[in-house]
């Protein structure tokens, strides 16, 4: 399975990382070794120094498929998740300024973090989907998918203009305002409404 990532999909977050709107869904993908094992604790990776939290909705493809029309991408996913998007940002930062690939500051093992799954009957609209971040029992991020630029079935249709969607797949479809770094011993807690999703300790 491949896990498929969108970057600056929530205009908010977009102005706090100062980063330019796309005209263009940015896509970049992590490998299943990235996937947070469960039960695990997030450790720090001693290569950075400001591991930041992004969490983000989360969609699980069902079936095969290629070249999707929108219209038809909601036939692609019946299950919805939430996960952590977990980001090296001094090592991203740098690798920007160069005009490298991200990988290293997004890939490294354990930055997927992958909470449970939802059907899609339980969220009922896909496109309004309430979900947060709690660090220490405080929330630090609160997003809701009809704020996204690219909405869940806009993202199937693009991505699969480049790869084959395939059975057991991931998109992770950006993070909302309120990324910050994460230090030992901080506890993460998602949630979709007021179901926990996941809950992490950072070491
Ligand atoms: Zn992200």
């Amino acid at each position: 399975m491949k896990i498929i990532c969108i970057g600056r999909n929530y205009t908010d977050h977009i102005k706090e990382l100062e980063n330019e709107k796309p005209t263009d869904p940015v896509v970049f993908l992590k490998p299943d070794t990235s996937i947070l094992l469960k039960k695990q604790p997030f450790f720090i990776p001693d290569f950075s120094n400001d591991v930041h939290h992004e969490i983000e909705i989360l969609v699980k493809i069902n079936r095969i498929g290629k070249y999707i029309d929108k219209k038809f991408a909601h036939k692609y996913y019946d299950e919805i998740g939430l996960g952590i998007d977990f980001t090296a940002r001094d090592l991203q930062s740098e690798l920007k300024s160069k005009g490298l690939p991200w990988e290293k500051a997004k890939a490294f093992d354990g930055a997927a973090v992958v909470g449970k799954w939802l059907s899609v009957s339980e969220v009922k609209d896909v496109n309004n989907i309430t979900f947060s971040l709690k660090k220490n029992d405080k929330i630090v991020q609160l997003g809701n998918t009809s704020h996204m630029l690219w909405k869940i079935d806009e993202l199937i249709e693009y991505i699969s203009k480049y790869f084959t969607l395939k059975i057991g797949d991931i998109i992770f479809t950006g993070t909302p305002a309120g990324v910050a770094k994460v230090i030992a011993n901080d506890k993460l807690k998602g949630y979709i409404e007021d179901k926990e999703m996941f809950s992490i300790t950072v070491k």
